[in-house]
């Protein structure tokens, strides 16, 4: 029994290459609990690999680890963590060689340190003729060849030897207990950011955290020689985990202006990189678990030589030379202040309620300006008003708050609410002691406090589809463009690369692929599918999370285009990340959900971007 797969191979080993193509849609067990099915098939051995998907029954008790009985009404946070657990489980058994064969001819998409939805492995509701929930795990499997003919046995060894070793010990053997302990950690942290809010708070930092990573290039935490995380005293908030029945205790940061001072090399950024992720749940022995952060927060940065369209940025930047205006403000070549205050304001405009800045990254001018400065180049010759004298506006009268890395200056201490130091790898508290040398030492302290915003909202801008896409032109012969992730850094949108290295909040190649395929979609949908997205977002009450929590929608600025992405991220969530749309052509099983804050990011930066305002 379980040989038909062998027995194929066999028969058509040192057969032309082509004739595998008869195995498109085929399916067969491999054991009694594995199957393996063939979605598509290289048309010869050096092509990219065949795409592969292998299933098994459901390796645990629904109720109990996922809390319910039915897939469709359990808890999403609960059953992506479980999805992604199995496939941690899977590369870990490959990595610690269960297997008996490695032939490199498999490609299943890897995790990063963190919990996202993805569409590698997914947890379904098997056919009517085996019933039961099953999992379902998309490979890319390289069939090889002796030249163009068939190497049946090589297959053979990769199946057999290779694929299904791994599915029965890692994924039909997993450890529940691990499993179990994974699931409910993952809706641990969603409920604790959930409950920042309502607690006053907009980060948190557990005390015991260890929040360096190993090396430049890997983001497992420091081994040796960490410092773990304590609060200071006057910060401390007890937090309790329902699912695990613990508590946590660490350190709440309040709604408002928070500084984060203190000499060069003693954590600073690293604690704000800590707070950068706390958007997403991580491993449980991440040791940044909770870590959590207001789910919309966003990393803000200068970029220079991006482009921008449409962006009013002119509560940072007026009166600029030649009277180009920046109420919609246009370049395809932007300086880092110019650069910075459209990521500022795209923030806004998608609904982010706090902004997270690195001094390291900041533009100089956009973030301060000092007496000695104001007396040699007065305010009138100066378009730039810089983030300090609008970071209490965004707090007063929107309700943005913003965590700052500022061991440079003392000039926002008179707007701090808290002022952290850090000081060889320990926080303190010294909130009243930044207020008082502000007192004490500041001439000009405090621009009068204005009742009325510079900031409008709602925000005008919509996304002009006609505009955008009548300088991308098809491939010869086809209706579609071809967009495409590139790692994690880029994305190719037809003739165009649209730059995403310096989004820093995008951590795996899957969020890439999505995000491409949230853009392609858009192309492809032409006038009727952009009509049909914005529909949506603007109908959406709840928006999600990419670990799959949701929360009701209450954002402090909005538009027509932010509603355009939250609509074709919704789409893209229904269609569990699997979008099928001719412009982007993915294997299954590559893509990992990403916020819209990351996919604004993308069409922000596409070139050809036009918007109507
Ligand atoms: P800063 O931004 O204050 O200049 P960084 O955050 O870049 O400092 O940290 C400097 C170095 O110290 C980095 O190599 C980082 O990995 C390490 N580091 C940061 N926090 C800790 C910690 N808690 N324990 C051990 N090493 C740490
Ligand atoms: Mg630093």
């Amino acid at each position: 029994p379980y040989a038909e797969l062998r027995n194929y191979f066999n028969s058509v080993e040192g057969v032309n290459y082509g004739e595998l193509k008869s195995l498109t849609n085929a399916s067969f067990a491999l054991s009694e609990s594995v199957r393996c099915t063939f979605l598509a098939i290289q048309s010869d051995p050096f092509a990219p690999g065949s795409q592969v998907r292998m299933s098994c029954p459901c390796p645990f008790q629904l109720q109990k680890i996922l809390q319910c009985s039915e897939l469709s009404s359990c808890v999403p946070c609960r059953r992506i963590a479980a999805e992604d657990y199995i496939l941690r489980s899977f590369h870990d058994g490959h990595r610690r060689g269960v297997a008996r064969h490695h032939s490199g001819a498999l490609h299943v998409m890897r995790p990063s340190q963190h919990v996202l939805e993805r569409s590698t492995v997914v947890l379904v509701n098997g056919d009517r003729e085996r019933g039961g929930v099953e999992v379902h795990l998309f490979a890319r499997v390289k069939l090889p060849g002796h030249g163009r003919r068939i190497d049946g046995h090589g297959a053979i060894r990769i199946f057999y030897d290779e694929l299904l070793p791994i599915m029965e010990r890692c994924v039909v053997g997993l450890d529940e207990e691990a499993l179990y302990q994974h699931v409910t950690s993952v809706h641990d942290q969603e409920h604790l950011r959930g409950e920042l809010r309502a607690a006053g708070c907009v980060a948190f930092v557990a005390n015991g955290s260890v929040l360096p990573r190993e090396s430049g290039n890997s983001d497992r935490p420091l081994g040796k020689g960490a410092v773990p995380f304590v609060s200071p005293a006057s910060l401390e908030r007890t937090f309790h985990l329902p699912h695990s029945g613990a508590t946590v205790t660490g350190m709440g940061l309040p709604h408002g202006l928070i500084l984060i001072a203190g000499g060069g090399f003693h954590g600073k950024s690293t604690l704000l990189r800590a707070l950068e992720v706390g958007i997403y749940n991580h491993v449980p022995d991440d040791g940044r678990v909770y870590v959590t952060v207001d789910p919309t927060a966003v990393k803000i940065r200068a970029e220079d030589r991006r482009s921008i369209n449409g962006v009013d940025i002119s509560p940072f930047i007026n009166n600029l030379p030649f009277q180009k205006t920046t109420t919609s403000f246009v370049t395809s070549d932007a300086s880092g202040s110019t650069s910075q205050a459209a990521n500022i304001m795209e923030a806004l405009e998608l609904g982010s309620r706090l902004l997270l800045l690195d001094e390291d990254t900041c533009a100089t001018n956009l973030m301060y300006r000092d007496d000695l400065m104001q007396q040699l180049v007065p305010r009138e010759q100066e378009p730039i008003t810089p983030f300090v004298d609008r970071v209490t506006d965004l707090i007063q009268n929107h309700g943005v708050s913003s965590i700052m890395v500022i061991g440079g200056s003392g000039q926002y201490f008179p707007h701090a609410t808290v002022t952290l130091v850090m000081n060889a790898y320990k926080a303190f508290d010294c909130s009243e002691r930044a207020k008082e040398i502000s007192t004490t030492f500041m001439s000009s302290v405090q621009p009068p406090k204005k009742a009325i915003s510079v900031f409008v909202s709602p925000m005008q801008r919509q996304f002009d589809g006609s505009g955008t896409f009548s300088t991308v032109h098809c491939r010869r012969g086809h209706d579609s463009i071809k967009v495409s992730g590139v790692g994690v850094d880029s994305i190719r949108f037809a003739e165009e690369t649209i730059d995403l290295s310096l989004v820093e909040q995008i951590v795996e190649e899957g969020q890439v692929n999505a995000i491409a395929q949230c853009l392609a979609m858009l192309y492809d949908g032409e006038e009727n599918g952009i009509r049909t997205f914005l529909a949506k977002g603007k109908s959406l009450k709840l928006l999600y999370s990419p670990s799959g929590g949701s929360e009701p929608r209450n954002v402090p600025f909005y538009s027509e285009f932010a509603a355009l992405i939250e609509g074709c991220d919704a789409a893209l969530r229904d269609a569990r990340l699997e979008a099928r749309t001719p412009s982007c052509y993915l294997p299954r099983g590559f893509t990992s959900a990403a916020r819209r804050f990351e996919i604004g990011a993308a069409l922000n930066r596409l070139r050809t971007l036009r918007t109507l305002t």
